[in-house]
């Protein structure tokens, strides 16, 4: 890509290749941007791979609302440690390693202390839009490095491949969290709304916790992919009988849309004491009624990422039981072709920027 923006470098920094929206409704297009000097606990990560995310388009499209531009998102980071600052005692120069949606922390509320930095009270540093620790407005993986505290950053393991690994750093996080913290496992029966980029790792994930995995898309198109990737079942949201068949069913169903949708009728498919439980985050609203929910004491919940220690043990979790994401490697000025398919639901099963084409 051409490069069209330049941000003045101060003093220490270092000049990264990105690609980024310079506003909310403009096509993504090539610019520098500054990383900071490696501070005495920074790793220097040169970047190989970064997964595109529907949070990206939601973000650097103003649909969560206002936000710094020139704005270059990317956390689903896979890449190499290029160097260490004096301080840091758990990364080396030539470490396979991630960097996922999240920073920095205020490391000292209640739930930081409990290792939940992901829901850090006065909020923690998102991987990009954020103001960072310095002031500086943080910039995600769309760039050929970046530089970010030890504590922020994931051990990639051998097993697995640098660009199908990238998209775990989010998507696999996201589903594994709740997938644990909600119980999947066997006998439980779970089901998974929207097979795109985190449908796509929460149906590898419940299938390998050893959950019963069934599919609500909006259509059967991608049936035949859903039952390779794990799916016990696969059902069309399109078609009332779904709703009939499927009533009462489910212990656990993870909604990953990024749409609004009719989300209350699928609390109908709950069992008593069944958790519905919302990852997709779009900007309408998600009614709900308040008697599928009282009547079989059900429960609609949210969560999100998961913590830094969790996501280590997300990366070993798909290490040992063989999984990563189903990926379509591009190269980095087929971005905005890449989010139109994003958005059109023509995603197979994540786009992944091979870095090295900045
Ligand atoms: P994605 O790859 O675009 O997948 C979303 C899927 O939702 C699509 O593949 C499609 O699946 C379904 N869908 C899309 N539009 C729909 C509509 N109008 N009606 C019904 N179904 C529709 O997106 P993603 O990257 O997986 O992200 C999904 C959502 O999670 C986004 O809103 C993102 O911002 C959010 N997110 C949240 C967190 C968190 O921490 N909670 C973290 C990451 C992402 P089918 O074709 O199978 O129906
Ligand atoms: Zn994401």
């Amino acid at each position: 890509m051409t490069d069209t923006t330049f941000i003045t470098a101060s003093p220490g920094t270092t000049s990264a290749r990105a690609v980024g929206a310079p506003a909310a409704d403009a096509p993504l297009e090539g610019l520098v941007i500054e990383r900071r000097a490696t501070g005495p606990s920074d790793v220097r990560i040169d970047i190989r791979f970064c997964g595109i995310c529907h949070s990206d388009i939601h973000f650097a499209r103003g649909e969560w609302g206002e936000i710094p531009y020139p704005a270059v998102p990317g956390h689903e980071i896979a890449g190499v440690v290029t160097e260490v600052g004096s301080e840091v005692t758990r990364f080396s120069p030539g470490d396979r390693v991630g960097v996922g949606c999240m920073v920095n922390s205020c490391l000292e509320c209640e739930n930081c202390k409990a290792g939940n930095e992901q829901y850090c009270i006065p909020g923690n540093t998102q991987t990009y839009g954020s103001v960072d620790r310095d002031g500086t407005i943080t910039y995600g993986g769309y760039s050929d490095h970046v530089v970010v505290d030890e504590d922020f950053v994931v051990r990639i393991p051998d097993g697995l491949e640098l660009d199908a690994a990238a998209p775990l750093l989010c998507a696999g996080i996201t589903t594994y969290s709740p997938l644990r913290h909600w119980n999947a496992g066997p006998g439980k029966h779970v089901a998974v709304v929207g097979l795109g980029g985190l449908g796509h790792m929460a149906v590898k994930i419940a299938h390998a916790m050893g959950a019963d995995v069934t599919v609500l898309s909006q259509s059967l198109r991608k049936q035949e992919d859903g039952l390779r990737l794990g799916a016990d079942a696969y059902y069309a949201t399109s078609d009332d009988a779904t709703f009939t068949e499927l009533a009462g069913r489910f212990d656990l169903i993870v909604n990953t849309v990024s749409a609004g949708i009719d989300i209350g009728r699928f609390l109908t498919l709950l069992k008593t004491d069944g958790t519905l439980v919302n990852v997709g985050a779009p900007p309408e609203p998600l009614p709900v009624l308040a008697f599928p929910l009282i009547l079989q004491r059900r429960s609609f919940a949210g969560s999100a990422i998961g913590s830094i220690r969790e996501t280590q043990e997300m990366l070993d979790f798909c290490a040992e039981h063989g999984i990563s994401a189903d990926i379509e490697v591009i190269s980095a000025d087929q971005v905005n072709e890449a989010w139109e398919r994003v958005l059109n639901s023509d995603v197979r099963y994540r786009f992944v920027i091979d870095n090295s084409s900045l």
